[in-house]
């Protein structure tokens, strides 16, 4: 029989399985048997509404048989199984984010240690076997499959007839090597013992013939009681889900585990929350919330959602409704045994016990960010560095609905410190006559914190908010005030903070300004006497409701549109370069004109603005030196 060969990718992790040097070989039984789990998962959910499968939730099972004379594990399920398709992609290609994810890793670094992190599936078996077999007849098909492997040459497959559906996995164990132990898996305390460790929350029996030592029947009361040895089929696990188990009880390191293996997330969970609800819906939930963003986040292929399980058994593995879009980033799992078991996932996604479930998972996982924002707050900031952004397009989204669940969970970087704020605690520091909550934005905190038009606010010792996020700019536009107190930009004409120079009359510059206006033409929309600038000769700001960097930000996502922020030069009249442009007004002309040019270039440098002419500036600045 022609051998397939292993997709390249496939065959570059297999080479890693079978030469692995990895110590904790042990973990292929814990793929394995999440597998056939999983794949009892997909019929115990068709058997619900389909009668002919023939089986209830009690019959589903997994069997472990251990045949130590020929070097043997066998790992049998009655779930879904494969057809010859399946076979081909699934156990063919790398089918599973986790293992791909898990060769990328691989490929950055040599730590072998890496591999218990992730959910490295199917291929681990090559860890401890030199031949695998899957024989496997799909839920509805006709006939069964036989596929087999004895590594990186490729693999068959041939027809088989097999009576029920479901799969059985033979391992044919490595002899074992001078330095690498292969028989112990063949024992059956050993075997146990890797249930018991990595797969206990599994909900169906994990079934295996042990063999104990007994009395035997009839001489207990005896002087010399006889021994036997009988063998019985037990159950390993207990069966019991982690989110079943009373908290105290279980270990962190298990619950990050579970973590790890259930959503091929390798990174320590920022926040593990369980929680146990009963009222309308009774229901119990374990959540994480992630402490790295995960690489494919901002892509399609994220999926958000909870897995749904209902009475031990798994709904939905995805269930978008349990989420709010802004706390997409939160993974685990639901369980309740109100929702009938008999709906179809279509109607569940109208459910309104759903909505009920929804309503409080946002108020949970809400309130436990607010108080890691209050007692953890290194945890927090890093967690809000990973998805600020995706809270802020919360408050940005579905018109400013969320805004007021969300708002406290902000943080911006500030003039006030290196360290980020919280809208609370900037309000809290406002001195009694700042009337607005003031904020400028740009490229970062350096470029903000030096800006003309910041001068002003900063040097009457208010806080000055940095927007560095293209999506700053926006949640305050949504969030319009905190605590009563409105935002304010700095480039605005009235920042609400009085001085002597208000009183002095601006209008007697209009000819300055008007002279400007007309030597740069439509460079600007206007040309104004600054009252907030203190050492600068210039600042350039955006009036009209974009900002500079909106206009970015729509030029890089809508460039059609065209989207501009209205250019208003703003003059120091006060300041010397100014007034060496004015009384050139008066005595020479040209120079004047040209005195203007520089200053509105200097003005876009310091907006970190692109400036239109750059050798024609710097020609200018040249000819003004000679
Ligand atoms: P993962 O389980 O992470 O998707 P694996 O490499 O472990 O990756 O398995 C690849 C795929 O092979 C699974 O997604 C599943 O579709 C299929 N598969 C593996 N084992 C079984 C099994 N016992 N029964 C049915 N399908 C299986």
């Amino acid at each position: 029989m022609a051998k397939k060969q292993f997709k390249s990718e496939s065959k570059r992790l297999l080479d890693l399985m079978i030469n692995s040097i990895y110590t904790h070989k042990e973990i292929f039984l814990r793929e394995l048997i999440s597998n056939a789990s999983d794949a009892i998962d997909k019929l115990c959910f068709i058997s619900l509404t389909d009668s002919n499968v023939g089986l209830s939730r009690e019959d589903f099972k997994i069997n472990l048989t251990l045949d130590k004379e020929n070097r043997k594990i066998i790992i049998e399920d009655n779930g879904i199984g494969m057809d010859k398709e399946d076979l081909d992609k699934n156990l063919g290609t790398i089918a599973s984010s986790g293992s791909y994810r898990f060769k990328q890793e691989m490929e950055k670094t040599d730590d072998v240690d890496i591999i218990g992190q992730f959910g490295v599936g199917f291929y681990s078996a090559f860890m401890v076997a030199e031949k695998v077999e899957v024989y496997t007849k799909k839920y509805g098909a006709d006939t069964g499959y036989i596929w087999s492997s004895s590594g990186a040459d490729g693999y068959t497959i041939k027809e088989a007839e097999k009576e029920n559906a479901g799969s059985v996995v033979t391992l044919y164990i490595k002899a074992d090597t001078e330095n690498e132990n292969y028989s112990e898996f063949l024992e059956q305390y050993r075997i146990s013992e890797l249930v018991k460790k990595y797969s206990d929350y599994i909900r169906y029996p994990v079934i295996m013939d042990m063999t104990q030592t007994k009395v035997k029947e009839g001489t207990e009361d005896s002087e010399n009681p006889e021994y036997e040895s009988v063998t019985e089929p037990q159950t390993l696990n207990s069966m019991i889900p982690i989110w079943q188990r009373p908290k105290k009880e279980v270990t962190e390191e298990e619950y990050e585990k579970f973590y790890h293996d259930k959503f091929m997330s390798f990174d320590k969970p920022a926040k593990i929350i369980t929680t146990s609800v009963e009222g309308v819906v009774t229901y119990k939930a374990l959540l994480y919330i992630p402490s790295k963003t995960p690489y494919d986040y901002y892509t399609k292929e994220y999926k958000k959602g909870l897995q749904l399980y209902s009475s031990g058994v798994l709904i939905m593995e995805n269930c978008e409704e349990l989420l709010p879009e802004h706390f997409r980033f939160v993974k685990g799992v639901v369980d309740s045994q109100d929702f009938s078991l008999n709906i179809s996932r279509e109607v569940l996604q109208h459910d309104h016990q759903l909505k009920t479930v929804a309503q409080t998972l946002e108020k949970k996982i809400k309130n436990e960010l607010a108080s890691m924002l209050k007692k953890d707050r290194e945890t927090y900031e890093s967690f809000f560095k990973e998805f600020g952004r995706q809270i802020k397009y919360g408050i940005v989204s579905d018109y400013g609905m969320h805004k007021d669940t969300l708002k406290d969970l902000l943080m911006f970087y500030s003039s006030n410190s290196e360290k980020m704020t919280t809208l609370a605690e900037y309000v809290d520091r406002m001195p009694e006559e700042q009337k607005y909550i003031y904020f400028a934005t740009g490229e970062n905190v350096t470029a903000i914190s030096k800006l003309p038009q910041a001068e002003k606010v900063l040097s009457k010792g208010y806080e000055l908010l940095y927007c560095t996020q293209d999506v700053d700019e926006f949640t305050i536009q949504s969030l319009m005030q905190y605590n009563e107190k409105q935002f304010k930009s700095v480039d605005s004409d009235d920042l609400g903070i009085e001085d002597e120079n208000d009183s002095e009359n601006t209008d007697t510059y209009d000819n300055v300004t008007k002279f400007v206006k007309d030597a740069l033409g439509d460079k600007v929309s206007e040309v104004v006497a600054s009252k907030k600038l203190i050492s600068h000769p210039v600042c350039m700001t955006a009036k009209g409701g974009i900002s500079f960097e909106m206009e970015k930000y729509f030029a890089a996502v809508q460039p059609e549109a065209g989207m501009k922020a209205q250019r208003c030069l703003e003059l120091n009249m006060n300041h010397k370069a100014v007034e060496a442009m004015i009384k050139a007004i008066d005595t020479d002309e040209e120079k004047a004109k040209k005195y203007a040019q520089i200053l509105y270039n200097q003005s876009l440098l310091i907006a970190g603005l692109p400036i239109d002419d750059p050798s024609e500036y710097a020609d200018l600045v040249c000819s003004i030196m000679e």
